[in-house]
């Protein structure tokens, strides 16, 4: 039993991501912060922060301070931003492990302070402006009281205020109006950091679609997440972009069995061979991550081809008709990957299903096991 293969597993390799952050990283030629929120977009947390900062990464973005401090205990020493917190989040941890600290209203700009004035540390804050996502932020209207009382903040040595920043609504579609929009909102925001005396504050905007896109939107750093991961944030093909998709996913055939034409096959009987066939019982679920709304939709593949899952994923496990192929028990059914073997890829996954490559990758886990090749930040 030692020698069998795994039941199912996400394999990322290290050097695909340590590569795209390269290639990125080339391109800007300027500072890149990695976004290694959300477990690494699936891929894992510390693997993913050390394969970005092998390839080049300047610094790492995460969303909430829990991820920044895993990664300190982990030892990464590189300058982290986390930018989502609520009131009462406890800062003073964050300042005594370096973790810069996003700001978006007064009082969370009060909270930093009083946690800077009791650790004696001076916080390294990026402000945050709303300039048109209406999601995180200041708004315009918010934003000249919250410069003014960064400011001040600055002149008492509790904050240093360290970027000036936003996020974009549209940056997956090139051409969209609200882009010139958010491009004039965030440079009158930055006018305005400026003029009360915040001059040292690096500007940042661009995520991955515009890092790969919009050039006028890099500023001092670009902030990609997905692409790092070899997904095309446009949802082409990553590769136009020298891009390669760093994750597989991959289960083990659990059965097999032949059956007559016209068997019902999984919950509700959705699916009815039309002739008599094989089919392969893929013991992953909804419950690993792998969505419901894949039943008789999503390709994976199989007896090499590509075949559509048959009838409903379950919550442990799926079915598929592989016709008269010479699939067996234990043999390798890959549900997405570079697709560079013939396999899927999240993006045919996410057209099928109806979603976007993010949600696949970072919902796909459960009883996958997590499998790293490549050497790329390894210790
Ligand atoms: C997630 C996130 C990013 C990265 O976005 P991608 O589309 O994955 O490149 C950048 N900035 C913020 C604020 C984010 O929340």
């Amino acid at each position: 039993m030692t020698n069998a293969p795994p039941r199912a597993e996400i394999v990322v390799d290290l050097d695909a991501i340590a590569a795209n952050t390269a290639v990125l990283r080339e391109r800007v030629g300027r500072p890149l912060m990695a976004v290694v929120k959300a477990d690494g977009y699936g891929h894992g947390l510390i693997p993913a922060a050390r394969a970005v900062l092998a390839g080049g990464a300047d610094a790492l973005g995460v969303a909430v301070l829990d991820e920044a401090l895993a990664l300190r205990s982990a030892g990464v020493t590189a300058p982290v931003l986390a930018w989502l917190h609520g009131p009462g989040t406890d800062y003073s941890a964050a300042l005594t492990a370096d973790i810069e600290i996003s700001v978006n209203a007064d009082w969370g700009l009060d909270e930093v302070v009083a946690a800077a004035q009791a650790t004696g540390r001076t916080a390294q804050v990026h402000l945050k402006v709303d300039t048109g996502l209406s999601r995180g932020g200041a708004t315009p209207a918010d934003w000249p009281a919250l410069v003014a009382a960064a400011a001040r903040a600055e002149a008492e040595g509790s904050v240093a205020v360290v970027g000036v920043w936003s996020h974009m609504a549209y940056a997956d579609a090139p051409t969209h109006p609200t882009i010139g929009a958010q491009v004039r909102v965030f440079e009158e925001a930055v006018g305005i950091a400026r003029a009360a005396g915040l001059t040292d504050a690096r500007r940042h905007l661009a995520n991955s679609a515009a890092t790969v896109a919009l050039p006028e939107t890099w500023y001092d750093l670009v902030r990609p997440g997905i692409a790092l991961y070899g997904l095309d944030p446009l949802g082409g093909d990553p590769a136009a972009h020298g891009l390669r998709p760093a994750m597989t996913v991959r289960a083990a055939v659990a059965l097999t069995k032949r059956v007559p034409a016209g068997v019902g096959v999984s919950y509700g009987h959705t699916y009815f061979p039309e002739r008599e066939t094989t089919l392969a019982l893929v013991p992953v679920g909804y419950a690993d991550g792998v969505p419901r709304a894949a039943g008789n939709r999503a390709p994976v593949l199989a007896g090499g081809a590509q075949r559509t899952i048959a009838g409903r994923v379950c919550m442990d496990q799926f079915v598929l008709d592989v016709g008269d192929a010479a699939v067996a028990p234990g043999d390798e059914v890959v549900l997405w990957g570079p697709g560079e073997g013939g396999e899927p890829t999240a993006q045919q996954w996410a057209d099928a299903v109806d979603t976007i490559h993010y949600e696949l990758v970072t919902r796909v886990g459960g009883r996958f096991a997590r499998r790293y090749v490549g050497s790329a930040g390894a210790v």
